[in-house]
C-alpha cells in the first residue's frame, strides 16, 4: 500500500530528512586511509543519538550497525567492521535517522584518498544516475521513468545496473511501497502523484551487476570483484516537481572526497 503524504506531513518529514544528511557528513568527513568502517559507525551512532533520534537501520530486520559501509566490490549491506580504508578505495555509506515519526534515508560513495580515474568516473556517473532519477519524480510520470532514466544513462557509459535491490517508498518506516528499480520502461509501473515519497538509490558497477551475498548473510558484492557505486536521497512528489526532503543548510549533496 502506497502512503500518501500531506503538504504538512512533507514539512515534517524534512526534520528527518535534513538530520540524515547531516549525519552522512559526519560520516563522509570521517573517511579517510587508516580509520576502520567501525569507527565511523560507533560515531555516527552517537551523532544520531546526541540529536534525540534513533538510527533507522540498527536492528531494521535484524541488520547489527548504524551505518552500511560497502566497500570497493561491496555494493550495499556491508557491516561495519574492523576493516581499515586504505589510499584508492571508494566506500558506499548508507545511513537513515528517524526522528519526529518520521525516516530519512540517503546514501553516498566517497574516495578514500584517491581512487584511480576509472573508479572516480563510476562515483560520477552514479551521482549523475541518480540526478537523472530524480528529475523524473514529477506526478504523471511512472516508476518505469525513474528506472529507464538512471539504467538508459548507465548502459550508456557501460557500466553494470543492480537489478536485485531498488529505491522504496518512505514514511514512518523505512521500506515502503512502491519499488523503485534502477531499471525499467518509460510510462510502465505505478503513477507516481503528489504527496508520494521514494528513496532513489541507483546502485551501478563497473563490470557485472550480478553479485551474490556473502556468508554473514549481509554483505552484497559483485560476483567479478569489480567496485560499485550507490547514491542516494529521499524524495517528495509535490506539485511543484521533486523535493529533495534529504538535504541540509549546505544541500543535498556530499564531497566525492572523503575527510573534507
Ligand atoms: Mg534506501
Amino acid at each position: 500500500m502506497i502512503f500518501i503524504k500531506t503538504p504538512q506531513e512533507i514539512e515534517e518529514f524534512k526534520v528527518a530528512g535534513s538530520l540524515s544528511k547531516a549525519v552522512l557528513r559526519r560520516a563522509g568527513r570521517m573517511v579517510r586511509p587508516g580509520v576502520t568502517t567501525r569507527e565511523i559507525d560507533q560515531v555516527v551512532e552517537s551523532f544520531i543519538r546526541l540529536h534525540g533520534a534513533t538510527p533507522g537501520f540498527k536492528g531494521l530486520y535484524g541488520f547489527p550497525a548504524s551505518i552500511c559501509a560497502s566497500v570497493n566490490e561491496e555494493i550495499v549491506h556491508g557491516i561495519p567492521s574492523e576493516r581499515v580504508l586504505v589510499d584508492g578505495d571508494i566506500i558506499s555509506i548508507d545511513t537513515g535517522a528517524t526522528i519526529g515519526g518520521w525516516v530519512g534515508d540517503n546514501a553516498w560513495t566517497f574516495y578514500v584518498g584517491t581512487p584511480s580515474v576509472e573508479w572516480q568516473g563510476l562515483c560520477e556517473v552514479t551521482l549523475d544516475c541518480l540526478k537523472a532519477g530524480i528529475a523524473q519524480a514529477v506526478p504523471g510520470n511512472h516508476i518505469g521513468d525513474i528506472g529507464f532514466a538512471v539504467q538508459s544513462l548507465a548502459e550508456r557509459h557501460g557500466y553494470g545496473v543492480v537489478r536485485e535491490y531498488v529505491g522504496h517508498g518512505v514514511g514512518h518506516v523505512m521500506h515502503e511501497d512502491p519499488n523503485v528499480p534502477n531499471f525499467g520502461k518509460r510510462g510502465r509501473g505505478v503513477r507516481l502523484q503528489v504527496g508520494m515519497v521514494i528513496a532513489i538509490e541507483p546502485m551501478i558497477t563497473l563490470g557485472t551487476y550480478k553479485n551474490h551475498t556473502l556468508a554473514n548473510g549481509w554483505t552484497v558484492v559483485t560476483n567479478d570483484g569489480s567496485p560499485a557505486a550507490h547514491y542516494e536521497n529521499t524524495v517528495a512528489i509535490t506539485k511543484d516537481g521533486p523535493v529533495i526532503l534529504t538535504q541540509d543548510g549546505e544541500g543535498p549533496w556530499c564531497p566525492f572526497q572523503g575527510g573534507i
